[in-house]
């Protein structure tokens, strides 16, 4: 570990439960064995607020990803997991969600050091949500079953359908909400009977690789859960290619999530696609203006903007759009940025030296376009992928800034004249994950609520998850659900069985 990142995590009292796991080495959990990478390469892990090397962690072959399929296709098809009795493998699941929460503050410190976020908020949101959703899907271990049908074709048949676990899923995670996606992934799997293999961004392995020690001390048998880490191009690409994965589960951005979708189609494996987003945010004239202004700052700068669904295009109705703006700055100005482990940070570092510089090249390209540049704009002086809070206004539609998805601290805003226009323009954009509307009007509200093209529309709030809410896109967002009762759909076959009776 470099020194600048010892002495961040020193003057910072990390736990010591988090300093004794950065001192092993990092290895990669197959088949319930702790292993390095088959060729003994590595990759270092930077630490975003401080620019310094925290760890390494293995560079995954594809000779590992095969092992670990092996794993996880002899677990699921010989194995004892699938065939447990649904409250024994609903209470395993209870233990695990007992354990991540009972190590909750190591487990955000470890995605703060690793990721940039807040790990005050990462411990509310991120391992919160991660506990929750491995309750929620425990409870559905068992209440999934069947249905019987009454068949009208002349004769006598006992009809009746079985939903059976898909087999063995390959699922591809995302750096921005490493543990808690990997949750939404692998919670419903296990709840489904399935068997997993998870292969996390390579910028952001070490919160998955400590659950994989917790699934471990839970009790889940070995091969149920395998972490490879390494190369999305090398470990992703061939888990879409792997003749021994039934199912691809992929969030990630959207160029990546064709690839990934077009190379499982060719495969004929069943993929589920959570890609990227571009979400509107509608404020109508009788919405109460301050608390629309907080919420839509914080809808768009939580976690530095690294949000798929964040609310990154304001649409403000004319009548109240300079009294929003000026509420929009007063708040956004008290927003702290600061270091992650910093216990009042809520604009965190940018993920990577890359991140930054990409969030910087759509800054440059907003001011080149001709956007109204009201707040921010910078990067801030000295180390860590520090960006200010940003506000562009009154931009067009067809800017580069307001059709892209930038993936940081950047917001753009329009004002618009009548709920015509207002639909027209939340609607022109390639992305369809989520949306927002400010307003006490029910009658706009849900006049507006059908009309837009989002996968989840939110109404006074943002980014309001829960495990028993589905979460989805429409168009370039993706197709298929994480979360909710619908995700096990997507994990399951339904086999329809038909009985001939006397
Ligand atoms: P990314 O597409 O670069 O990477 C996502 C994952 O795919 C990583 O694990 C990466 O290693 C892997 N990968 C890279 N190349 C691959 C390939 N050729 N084949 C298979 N896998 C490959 O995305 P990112 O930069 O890690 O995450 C940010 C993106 O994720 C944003 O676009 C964001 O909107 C999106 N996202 C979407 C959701 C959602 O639920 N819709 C949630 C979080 C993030």
């Amino acid at each position: 570990m470099d020194t600048v990142v010892s002495n961040y995590l020193r003057d910072y009292g990390i736990s010591p439960a988090t300093q004794a796991f950065l001192a092993k080495p990092q290895k990669m959990f197959i088949g319930g064995q702790w292993v390095d990478s088959s060729d003994g390469q590595t990759c270092p892990v930077i630490e975003p607020s401080t620019e310094g090397v925290l760890t390494h962690i293995p560079l995954g072959t594809v000779a590992d990803l095969d092992s670990a399929v092996k794993a996880a296709r002899a677990q699921f098809d010989h194995g004892e997991w699938r065939t447990l009795k649904p409250l024994a493998r609903e209470r395993l699941l209870h233990k695990l969600a007992d354990l991540i929460e009972a190590n909750a503050t190591e487990l955000a410190e470890i995605e703060s050091i690793d990721m940039g976020k807040s790990a005050s908020i990462a411990r509310d949101v991120d391992i919160q949500g991660t506990v929750d959703t491995f309750r929620y899907f425990a409870g559905w271990v068992s209440k999934i079953h069947g249905r019987t049908a009454e068949p009208s074709l002349p004769g006598n048949y006992l009809a009746y359908t079985r939903k059976e676990p898909l087999g063995v899923v390959g699922a591809i995670v995302p750096w921005n909400f490493p543990l808690q996606t990997m949750a939404w992934k692998v919670a419903a799997a296990l709840a489904a009977g399935c068997t997993v293999v998870v292969k996390p961004a390579e910028l952001t392995s070490l919160s998955t690789l400590r659950f994989a020690e917790l699934v471990q001390e839970a009790g889940i048998p070995d091969g149920v859960v395998n972490i490879v880490t390494g190369r999305g191009s090398v470990i992703g690409a061939a888990m879409t290619d792997h003749p021994g994965i039934d199912k691809v589960t992929f969030t990630g951005s959207t160029p990546v999530g064709q690839q990934v979708g077009a190379a499982s189609v060719r495969n004929l494996k069943r993929v589920t696609l959570e890609l990227g987003g571009k979400s509107p945010v509608i404020v109508l004239p009788d919405a109460d203006i301050e608390a629309a202004a907080k919420a839509v700052a914080n809808g768009v700068f939580f976690n530095a903007g690294q949000v798929c669904d964040a609310g990154t295009r304001a649409y403000v109705h004319h009548t109240v759009h300079d009294e929003f703006h000026q509420a929009l700055i007063r708040y956004t100005q008290t927003l702290k940025i600061a270091p992650g482990l910093d216990p009042d940070c809520f604009i965190n570092p940018l993920v990577s030296a890359t991140q930054k510089q990409r969030v910087m090249d759509y800054i440059g390209t907003g001011k080149q376009e001709g956007a109204e540049l009201v707040l921010g704009g910078h990067a801030l002086d000295g180390k860590g992928y520090f960006v200010e809070p940003t506000i562009f206004a009154h931009c067009r539609n067809d800017m580069k800034i307001v059709q892209e998805e930038i993936f940081g601290p950047v917001l753009v805003t329009s004002p618009f004249d009548d709920d015509a226009d207002i639909v027209q323009l939340a609607n022109d954009s390639p992305f369809g994950l989520a949306a927002a509307i400010y307003s006490n009007d029910l009658g706009r509200v849900h006049t507006l609520i059908p009309q837009l093209k989002a996968g989840t529309v939110y109404v006074n709030a943002h980014s309001t998850l829960d495990p028993c809410m589905p979460f989805g896109g429409y168009k370039a967002s993706g197709f298929g659900k994480d979360m909710g009762a619908e995700q096990l759909d997507y994990l399951m076959e339904t086999k329809a069985v038909w009985i001939t009776l006397p």
